[in-house]
Formats: structure tokens, sequence, C-alpha cells
């Protein structure tokens, strides 16, 4: 028998906000690291530290003592100090793929700057972790995976409860595309070494015990301690503890280590067969209670401004910025680094999960502004740089005054939609006598336009006067400069606009040779084009007929509201509590455009709901009853919640777009759309991180949780083989699919709760989302086309937003219809369009899909020199040119890097 080896790895796991305020935890860090400097260099026995896995942490230390910084990097530099790979600990499946990779990519060079990445995939608190980070730990150079939660229970206060369904703590684990890592599960939490007592007696209880939990899952005699826990201060005396564990076990071999020298030895004596796991992991073979799944639903006002902030970087700012960088502009790398930094700034677990007290999530709030102003100006910026050189006097031929203007697809398809654009019809100066300069403008005739394309066809419009408003131009070499301007906002059908591209028009006063199309007679309550046609019932459900598969879909969209006596991490029904429906109940209908751009019917729901639950939670959640054993009901006293909802059919759309809009009044409470797609397969798809994962729609056999929500990024698919619903959702992670036999899809809309959970008593009233809310999703029938049809890229667009400028007449190099970049590869979803962070190298990302090999064939890009792969971390993974045609393998991230030309 080999002499067993203690490793002690000496630790904190630094939640940077969650029970306190972000200020009040980080006075605490600075004393943890004022602490851990002065020990280590008075100690030299006292020989490493691992410092959480985020590099954040050292920022928030220096910003208050900035004087620190050359002793704390002589400890990192030294690797001492342990640090990376992440710049912050994230939610692994409430951030999107990007955020995922640039989490990393940021903790790189940040760790680099204070000597070494400790290249450690650490995942210690993360609630459940996505399939692909075996991948993305490879692609990153990472061969390992530490974590905490997945695979097995994790009860109340971080006990580990019931079964496990991993023999083992040391396992395979392997992602769709066939990356593996070695997983060592912290079978007995990240705390499990924490304050060794150095006392012979309760040394050798503390010893006895500890070695034996641990033996119970090692497959080794390398024994695995983590010294700390939650914010846990340094233990000052370990060096003494663990002389005196040695004196008390001679037969035993302790060391402090670090996580690389820990897992060199573990390797080195691993057996060949270890348990092996696939995919992701959510502590689906649980009881289901301590999950955490929830969190994808808790304060749902920050996983939409999340969304956003997202979504402005990924699908506008950077690609924008990257297309002005091919004609010529300089690219705003810093620029757009810093509003992803402040962005990852709320990716943390308990940040962005909503699980901790009202004022971290108030902070959070004002970084998702700055994150989202920068976006948004590099992203107008840049689609200015690029407007400057579209050629627009194709116009001049049919109207020599025309009002062109360009509107731009930055997803990866070519798409059709109703687009908004203001086009200015006259600016005037502001003079010294501001009202005249006004009238002016108010006495322009504003009707009589039409929009062209740039072959001169008519284009489906509605034109809305704006009136005179200010404005203002910040020159870059002069002062500013106000004027005021008479617009019209235009929406037009754009048609087929190409992906990664633009497409021109114009407003012009001559009426085209052949008018436009004209909206559609129908009669009323229904929507209708080529792909599909809508009918609303009484009670403001839709019944969706596919044109091109002829299967119908009926009552979707009704609400369902349902006592909610949980917490911020878990949903728990109220006792007793049968819920209540809009289904049958009477809803106002209206018209609100029909046109041939689209149509847009308002319906208006008066729906009464217990305003909160009844008096008997309070005493629970003072009491820290644990949610399965709570007994409370619904208040008797209801209240009306008016719901309104706006269905909007675009004329050339396969889906039908919703946007709901309420007041939110009532307390302890979870409001949800469903849609019954009438399949009943065992298994459904979500959109997860870099993944279109198949899930199985029951749990298995030790679920006790009622409830078995689930993640989703942009969307969840129901479907069989010749049909079935796609919802995709802007910032709704939350979704269950019914175990009813019908495949109903239920969307969260809302959930409010009253108190923060887990290990106290935290109350938390904001998470009760008073107040207006606004959600949008769309519902995508598959067209007859099965799991991996066309309705998952319908649901990807329905992310990015469209963007539109209004351009002068102009000369210009650019011709009036262009795409950047063209690109075919079935099965290939595009994740991002940038430049490298540490060279002029295009970089462009996508993932496959489906479980089949497939095939990238890039076209040739003005401004691109050769193509070759690249990683998330954006080192060339090979050097040959690709030649623009790269083999897929199933579910692989790809990333091409290509070389700009001088
Ligand atoms: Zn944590």
């Amino acid at each position: 028998m080999t002499q067993s080896t203690v490793h002690v790895i000496a630790h904190t796991h630094w939640d940077r906000e969650w029970y306190m305020p972000f200020e009040l935890h980080r006075a605490r860090l600075v004393e943890l690291l004022d602490t851990l400097i002065e020990l280590m260099e008075r100690e030299p026995r006292f020989h490493r530290f691992h410092l959480d896995g985020q590099t954040i942490i050292l920022d928030d230390y220096l910003e208050v003592r900035p004087q620190m910084r050359e002793r704390l990097t002589a400890l990192t530099s030294s690797g001492r100090i342990q640090v990376g790979p992440w710049y912050i600990l994230q939610d692994a499946f409430l951030t999107s793929g990007e955020a995922n990779v640039r989490n990393l990519l940021i903790g790189h060079r940040h760790a680099r700057a204070f000597g070494a990445v400790c290249k450690v995939g650490y995942f210690p608190d993360t609630f459940g972790l996505m399939g692909q980070a075996p991948q993305l730990l490879r692609q990153a150079g990472i061969d390992n995976a530490i974590f905490g939660r997945g695979v097995r229970p994790v009860g109340f206060n971080n006990t580990t409860v019931g079964a496990y369904d991993s023999p083992g703590s040391e396992l395979r684990w392997q992602a769709p595309d066939g990356s593996t890592v070695l997983g060592v599960l912290l079978a007995n939490w990240y705390h499990n070494g924490k304050e060794i007592p150095s006392e012979p007696q309760p040394a050798a209880r503390y010893w006895t015990e500890r070695i034996a939990a641990a033996e119970r899952f090692a497959h080794t005699p390398h024994l695995l301690f983590l010294n700390g826990s939650d914010h846990q201060p340094v233990q000052t005396d370990l060096v003494a503890a663990l002389d005196a564990a040695r004196a008390q076990f001679p037969a035993l071999c302790f060391v402090q280590t670090d996580f690389p020298s820990y897992l060199a030895a573990l390797r080195d004596s691993l057996p060949e067969e270890l348990p092996a796991i696939r995919g992701e992991l959510r502590s689906q073979h649980t009881d289901g209670w301590n999950t955490l799944v929830h969190t994808a639903s808790a304060r749902i006002t920050i996983k939409q401004a999340n969304w956003r902030c997202q979504t402005w970087l990924e699908k506008a700012a950077e690609p924008l910025a990257a297309f002005a960088a091919l004609s010529g502009s300089p690219y705003p790398r810093d620029l757009l680094t810093y509003a992803w930094k402040v962005l990852l700034q709320n990716h943390p677990h308990d940040s962005i999960c909503g699980c901790s007290v009202d004022a971290v999530h108030r902070e959070m709030f004002t970084r998702f502004a700055k994150s989202e102003q920068v976006a948004t100006a590099v992203a107008q910026s840049s689609l200015a740089a690029i407007s400057a050189q579209i050629d627009t006097t194709i116009f001049q031929a049919c109207d020599p005054v025309a009002l062109p203007f360009v509107v731009v697809n930055s997803s990866g398809w070519a798409r059709s939609g109703a687009v908004k654009v203001e086009v200015e019809i006259g600016r005037q100066p502001i003079g010294p006598r501001p009202p005249e300069d006004r009238a002016r403008l108010e006495a322009l005739p504003a009707d009589g336009y039409h929009v062209i394309d740039s072959v001169g066809q008519a284009v489906a419009a509605t034109i809305e006067d704006l009136g005179v408003r200010f404005g203002y131009e910040l020159p870059a070499d002069r002062f500013r400069e106000r004027y005021f301007a008479r617009a019209l906002r235009v929406t037009l059908a754009a048609q087929e606009v190409p992906a990664l591209g633009y497409r021109s028009y114009a407003l012009v006063r001559r009426a085209p040779a052949v008018a436009a199309a004209r909206a559609p007679v129908l009669p009323f309550g229904v929507l209708e084009n080529q792909f599909l046609r809508v009918e609303i019932g009484e009670d403001g459900t839709l019944r969706i007929t596919d044109r091109r598969s002829g299967r119908a879909y009926a009552g979707l969209g009704a609400y369902e509201d349902v006592g909610d006596i949980g917490n911020e991490y878990m949903f728990r029904q109220a006792e007793g509590d049968q819920g209540r429906t809009t289904a049958g109940l009477p809803a106002q209908i209206a018209l609100t455009e029909h046109s041939a751009v689209r149509t847009v019917y308002t319906i208006v729901h008066t729906l009464p709901i217990p305003q909160s639950a009844d008096a008997s939670l309070e005493r629970e959640q003072r009491e820290l009853v644990p949610l399965p054993e709570r007994r409370a009901g619904r208040s008797a006293n209801l209240l009306l919640q008016t719901i309104t909802t706006e269905v909007t059919l675009e004329q050339a759309a396969a889906s039908v777009q919703v946007e709901v809009r309420l007041d939110n009044q009532a307390r302890d409470h979870r409001l949800r759309a469903l849609f019954p797609t009438g399949c009943a397969p065992a298994t459904h798809w979500a959109d997860s991180i870099f993944e279109v994962v198949e899930r199985s729609t029951t749990p298995g056999p030790e679920w006790r949780n009622p409830s078995a929500c689930q993640h989703q990024q942009a969307f969840v698919s129901v479907c069989d083989e010749a049909g079935g619903l796609t919802i995709a959702n802007q910032g709704l992670p939350e979704y269950e699919v019914l175990r009813d036999w019908r495949g109903t899809i239920a969307l969260t809309l809302l959930r409010a709760v009253g108190e923060l959970g887990d290990w106290g008593d935290f109350p938390t009233p904001e998470a009760q989302c008073p107040g207006t809310h606004t959600f949008r999703y769309a519902i995508i029938p598959n067209g007859g086309a099965g799991a991996l049809g066309p309705a998952h890229g319908e649901a990807y667009q329905f992310q990015v937003p469209w963007l539109a400028r209004q351009l002068p007449l102009q000369a210009g190099r650019l011709p009036p219809e262009h795409a950047f970049l063209r690109w075919t590869g079935e099965h290939l979803a595009l994740s991002a369009v940038k430049l490298a962070e540490e060279s002029d190298e295009l970089l462009v990302r996508w993932f496959n899909m489906s479980a089949q090999p497939t095939r990238l064939e890039l076209g040739p890009v003005a401004g691109v020199g050769s193509w070759c792969r690249s990683t998330i971390l954006e080192q060339r993974a090979d050097a040959t040119d690709g030649g623009g045609s790269f083999a897929v393998r199933p579910a692989e991230i790809l990333t091409i890097g290509g070389t700009l030309q001088p």
C-alpha cells in the first residue's frame, strides 16, 4: 500500500458581493490580503496560496492599497500566490458563450501581468457547469477542471446530502466535441480542510474524520484538502498545524501545496479506468431541491440588462468596429475591453444570479449602464465610419434630392424584417433666434415620401412625422455644433439584407413606377403572411398555423400565475395553490397597426391574483424553515393584474414577435407564459453555451422537486419529426417543459420573492420586482423541419438588433449593397466577429450546433490576406493557411483568424 499524501491547499473563496454589498466584502478582502502578504514574507514555509481562480480581486485590493503592488507582485510572480485563469468566477449558464470566453481571455492577460497564469479550470461554487467547458478549457491550454457542484447533491449551507452519482471525486469529463479534461469533484466541498487544529487531541479527531471522508471518494492515495471557505480569513498557524499533524500521523505525508503540483501527483497514480461524464453537469440526478436553477429567474431585470449589454457588445459594437477596421478605421480595442470588463464585473455567480442583497443589485445596474453606453457609442461611431464610405450616388437617378440610409445586418445569416430608421428631411444650425430656425423646419412638407432600394424598386414602408427636435454634433476638430432637425421615422420591410453586411435604401419624393405591396385584407383578429396564419382567440391565446407544413398550434401564450414561497435560489409553489390562468378569461383585443410591413394587435388581460403569500411565510422565513418543509399559502386578498400583450407578425417573418408589459404590485409569485406544442418527445433542445443541447424532459428517478426548470440562452425547442415550436427570448433565461404530455413550454417572465435564502435570514424586498416590466419573446414554428431546422437561425436573429443610419448623397468606395464577410457552413452558428486583443488579426468564431461534422467555406474578404485556425485565447492553432475552407468537428467551437493586409 502506497503511503497516502495529504495535499493541503490554502485558499479563500471570495464572493465579491453577496450577503453584504461589494465595499463591505472588499474591506475584509483588504485585511485578508494584508495578513497573507505579511505572513508569506515572514514565514517561507507558508509557501503557497490559491487566490480563488479569479484575478479581479488583485485589482480590488490594489485599488485600495496601491502601495502594496510591488510586494503582492513579488509573491504572485514567484508562484507563491497563484492567480487566474479567470477574471471573475462567473455563473456559467447566465452569461453568454462569448462572455465565458472573454472571462478567460481577460483573466489570462491579467494574470500574466502579475507573473503567471494558474492553469487550473477552477469552478469551486458555480451553480452547475456547461457541457462545453472541457472544450473551452482545452482551447485555453488547461487539461483539468476542479468543481464543487453539478454531479452530486449539495444541501442547505453546502452540506453534502444523499447519494452521489460518481463513485469517485476524480473523473474524465468530456465535452460534446470529444475534448476531455481530468475532473476533480470537491466531493467534501471546498472547505474540507478549513480551520485545522494544532492541539494534539482535536487534531487527531479532525484528521481521522476528514481523511475517512476524503478516502471515501478518492481513487488514489492523493487526498485533497482545501484550507479555506467563503470569505475565510487566512489560517495564520497553518504551518504549525501541519507540523502537529505530521507528528501525530507519521504514516501520512502532509504537504502544503498548490493545484498544479497536486494534479501532477494525482495524474501519476490515477487508475487506467476512471468514471466518465459527458456534457453539462446540472445536478439532474439529485432530489432537485438544491440545484439553484431558479436563480435564472430571480431579479429578471438583471438578466434582461445583461442580455442587452452582451448583445450590444457581441452583435453590434464588435462586428461593426471590425468592419470599420477593414475599411481603414482604427479599432477601439481598449474601449471594448473596458466595456467587457465592466460587464464581467456583473457576472460573478452571486451577482448575475440575482441571489444577493438589494444593495448589490442596485450597484449592478450602474455597471450595466456603463457597459451599454460604451458599446452603443462604439457601434454608432463604427457605423458612422462605414457609412462615410458607402456610395449613394445611384439614388440621384431617381431623385436628385434623395435621402439615402443604410440598413445593417450583423447576424450570421441573410435577414429580412421590419427596420426602423430616423431620416432627417431638413437640418438648421441654431442661430441667435432659435424660434425662427424651428419655424423654418416646421414649414417643410413631410408627406409624399416613398422608400426605394438601390435598384429603384419600391419598398413597403410606413412613415411617421417626428416633428422638429434639438440635436448636436461633436466634430473631431472643432467646437460642438447645435441644430434643429425635422425627422421622419421610417419603418420599412427590409428584404434579404446580406449577412455581416448592409443594404442601402432612400426616401424619394417621386413615386416609383411599380408601387410597393399593399397590406392584405384580413378578418379581425387574424395576422397572416406567406409562412404563418395567426388567429387570436377571445381569451387572447394564439392559434398559429404553419403554412409550410399545415400544422397548427393552439392555445399559445396564456399566462399562469402561481404563489412562490421560495427564495432567490429556488422556486417553491405556495401550499394548496392551484395557480391562476388567463386561459378562458376574455381579453380586450384591438388592432394597433396593419400595413404591408407588419400587423400588430394589442391584447389586454385583467387577471385577479393574490397580493402576496399569507402571513405565515414571514414566520417561516425568520425561522429559516427549509423550502420543502414550508407550508405558507397565498393571501386571500386579490389585486387585479393588468397584462398588455403586443403581438406582431412582420410581412417576411416566419415568427410571431410578442412584447408583454405589466406593472407588478403583487409579491411572492411567479408569472409564466405557456406554449403547448402538441409534441411529447422524451427530450427537447435548448440553446446553451456554444451548444444546442438535447435535454431530457423528465428528470431522473431521484428527483423530488415538483418543478423541473432549466436554463436557456436564446431559445428552447420542443419538436418531433414533423414540426414543433421554438420559443426565443430576449434575456429570459428560465423555462420548463411541463410533463403534461402536450409538450408545453413554460417561459418564466417574472419571479418575485422576498428573501435571499441560503445560510441566513436576509430580506430582499427589491427581489419582489415591483414596478413596470417589459418582456420580449418570439414564437417560431419549426416549419416541419424537426430539431435542427431553420427555426434556430430565426431564434438567433431575434437576438440581434437591426442598425440603420441616414447617409448623405455621396461618392464612396463601398457599394450600396455589400457583405464584409461571406461564409457558408451547414449547422454553423456565428458567435463573434472582432479584432484580436494583441494583433491586427480579424477573428471570427462559430460553433457547430450539430453532432455531425461539417465544413466552413469563407469567401474572399477585402483587406484580409490569409486565414488560419485560432483558439479562444486568440493563439494560432496551426500555422497553415486554410485557404478559406475548414473541416469542422461535431460541436466544435471554431475560431478563424484572418491576417489584415496593410
Ligand atoms: Zn461563491
